[in-house]
């Protein structure tokens, strides 16, 4: 009888626990039986990792990007959501919390290590230049007297500024191109798979490649300083994504480039 009182009392206090912790947790934007909600951040403007559709992966958001975070979320039994905002809003808003991780095709550098933690990397990029198909740039030092377009705040703009190179700065990669078709500029400086994405879509437009000049990047989540709970979650789901091949399986649908980029053998 003894035995009986104390198996219902925990069950009682377990039942109790349930409906507190439904009370007061964040229980708004959680699927019952989720261990929470990872608030992801982008900017849904980097096609093939992240971009807006009617019906995408996490809601209208869809590409690679989104594909990893939802897995990322499954693994751990939470919920995913995506906040989009600007590029450069992104650190901000992990900063304040507005955001518990960003997701965003970001490469990762010492100036961003600085203010965020970063995960392991997932992928391998650079920086690439997107020209007319007749243009003459076939290395990074013939753009010094060219009229050169970056996306503002990206790593290409970073490239282009230690270059020393005058240029001018959009705000979205979309604009960036327009200039370029429209024969506004004459070149764009931007990371390689989208680059291939733009120059799919673009007719007349080619890439061109200084693997000299433009080194290797990785593309890794950020979260905020001192985060380590949710950085392990993310790495170990990382792990397990390259070591099963999801990533590669990600890059193939989204971007049908069947050099993908993933950083697994590398790693
Ligand atoms: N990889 C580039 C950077 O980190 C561009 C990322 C992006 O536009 N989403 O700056």
């Amino acid at each position: 009888m003894k035995k009986f009182t104390k198996v219902l009392s925990t069950v009682v206090a377990a039942a109790l626990m349930a409906v507190t912790f439904t009370a007061c947790g964040d229980s708004s934007s959680t699927t019952e039986g989720k261990n929470g909600t990872i608030k992801f951040g982008t900017n849904a403007e980097f096609t093939p990792f992240e971009y807006v559709v009617s019906k995408g992966v996490i809601g209208e958001f869809d590409g690679i990007d989104m594909a990893i975070a939802k897995q990322i979320g499954d693994d751990n039994n939470k919920d995913v959501k995506i906040e989009n905002m600007e590029f450069d809003s992104l650190l901000v808003a992990l900063e304040n919390g507005k955001v518990d991780a960003v997701i965003a095709g970001m490469t990762v550098t010492d100036e961003r290590k600085e203010k965020v933690d970063f995960s392991d990397s997932y992928y391998n990029a650079k920086q690439v230049m997107i020209v007319k198909e007749d243009s003459s740039i076939s290395k990074a030092s013939d753009m010094a007297d060219k009229k050169i377009v970056v996306i503002q705040g990206y790593t290409g703009e970073v490239c282009v500024k230690d270059l020393g190179y005058s240029y001018q700065s959009f705000k979205k990669g979309t604009e960036a191109i327009m200039e370029l078709v429209n024969g506004k500029c004459d070149v764009v400086v931007i990371d390689s798979v989208t680059a291939e994405k733009y120059v799919k879509d673009n007719k007349g437009l080619k890439i061109v490649e200084d693997n000299k000049q433009f080194e290797n990047e990785e593309y890794a989540i950020a979260v905020k300083k001192g985060n380590k709970d949710l950085l392990d979650e993310i790495n170990k789901s990382i792990k397990k994504m390259k070591e099963d091949g999801k990533i590669n399986e990600f890059a193939a649908k989204y971007s049908d480039v069947t050099d993908s980029g993933s950083s697994s053998e590398s790693k």
